[in-house]
């Protein structure tokens, strides 16, 4: 049930009380109410476990998140994302026939299908026979969905969730199906490029200075107009989206990445028109109005693209908006313990490690050796500092932490594969596998 025919329902029926009789007890519920079960007694209870709130630093390994702890918070300190009650660690590899490490496409269509696939799949299998994703069991069960992301909304990690393509370049069929098919409720994020046709540059210039390349070049026409058409109401900077009041949201803040990847001092920036976190604030505010639950995926999209150019500075930015908008969701959680909040990384990325100042093993000092230092960085609130040593530009095959809290949360305790985390959100949201 999308939002809107929630807030229908609740408008035309006040006066509806139901009678239920519960063991020998006779429990009156009030439209909405809760049953002691923590069920909302309304035939899509499944226990006190109504909504999930999954968030992907993509690219994110355990060293992304000790420099980031180092910098924000300090040798005595913790970050939000590592303060949940649960933590474990998840195996990322693909099945691909070339490749023994994963891209963000088959990681994310594991998380959103509980099935391992090839590079480059958007929730479909080894064959590209399309898969069902959480995304749209989620809406078929009544609940509200949303994306929030500072990659492009169709990008691999949301993708994988809401569609099903056998190749993550088709951004335009991606959105396409999001409208035709899945209709997440909040869709907030960049890459307005994929939603409008060459020769319409909308509401951010075509071939602008900060990136050349960007511009217009969807397939699917003007689909903008038409997610209008369907109830969605579409804004373009933080103001705006901090006046919408509807139940459907469309927010495309960019033309591709809301942020511009490059190595240190060569035009990069990390600077998102709206931040993380207040996407997720409002995303949360909107979808928390359907009482049937939402499931909402948010990824900073930028610990990725910054690692595979090596750029500690920006990638630590990232990591800053990324813990704040944890932190919201943390909030949200924290007056609504029947959501499961999970916080992990798809993969590692740059093959990071966290170093003291040593002269002796600096940029490829080693024979054969592809390595780039980075800082040195200050240590939160003390005199010492620390060094990034990457390894690749690429994706690495080291296991990724997962912290969570709330349902089932203590079943993301062990080391397992990242299909695990499909399963126990699969539970969470549906009491069911
Ligand atoms: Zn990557």
């Amino acid at each position: 049930m999308s939002i809107s025919r929630s807030a229908h329902a609740r408008r035309t029926s006040p006066a509806v009380v139901t009678a239920t009789l519960v063991g020998s007890a006779l429990v009156v519920l009030l439209p909405g109410s809760a049953m002691a079960d923590g069920s909302n007694g309304n035939g899509h209870g499944n226990g006190s476990a109504r909504n999930v709130i999954f968030i992907n630093g993509d690219g994110m390994g355990a060293a992304h998140r000790e420099a980031a702890r180092l910098d924000q918070a300090g040798l005595d300190g913790q970050l939000a994302m590592n303060s949940l009650s649960a933590t474990g660690l998840q195996t990322t590899d693909p099945r691909d026939p070339k490749a023994t490490i994963t891209d963000s496409a088959a990681a994310a269509t594991a998380w959103a299908t509980g099935q391992k696939t090839y590079n480059g799949a958007i929730s479909v299998d080894v064959d590209a026979k399309p898969l069902l994703t959480l995304g749209a069991e989620a809406e078929k069960a009544g609940k509200a969905t949303g994306i929030v992301t500072t990659a492009q909304v169709t990008d691999a990690t949301p993708a994988a969730f809401f569609s099903t393509t056998p190749t993550r370049s088709l951004q335009s069929d991606i959105a396409q199906q999001y409208l035709q098919d899945t209709q997440p409720e909040v869709i907030l994020g960049g890459g307005e490029d994929w939603w409008l046709p060459a020769g319409t540059p909308g509401a951010f210039a075509d071939n602008p200075a900060d990136d050349p390349s960007e511009a217009s070049k969807g397939t699917h026409g003007d689909l903008i107009s038409q997610a209008r058409a369907q109830g969605y109401q579409y804004v373009t900077d933080a103001d705006q989206l901090s006046r919408a009041r509807g139940d459907r949201l469309l927010g495309l803040f960019s033309n591709e990445e809301m942020f511009q990847q490059r190595p240190e001092g060569e035009g990069d920036e990390y600077d998102p028109v709206v931040p993380l976190p207040v996407m997720t604030k409002k995303a949360l505010d909107t979808l928390s109005r359907d009482r049937d639950g939402f499931f909402l995926v948010v990824e900073e999209e930028a610990v990725d693209e910054m690692s595979h150019e090596d750029n500690g500075p920006r990638m630590l930015e990232a990591m800053r908006a990324l813990d704040d908008a944890v932190q919201v969701a943390r909030d949200y959680v924290a007056k609504h313990p029947d959501t499961l909040l999970i916080v992990t990384g798809d993969h590692e990325c740059g093959g990071l490690t966290v170093e003291d100042i040593d002269a002796a093993d600096e940029s490829g000092s080693a024979p054969g050796a592809i390595s780039s230092e980075d800082g040195p960085f200050p240590v939160a609130g003390s005199s010492k500092q620390f060094v990034l040593d990457w390894t690749t530009t690429g994706h690495t095959g080291a296991p990724t932490v997962v912290t969570a809290e709330g349902p089932r949360s203590d079943e993301l305790v062990g080391y397992y594969p990242n299909t695990h985390l499909h399963d126990v959100m699969h539970e969470v949201l549906f009491g069911r596998r």
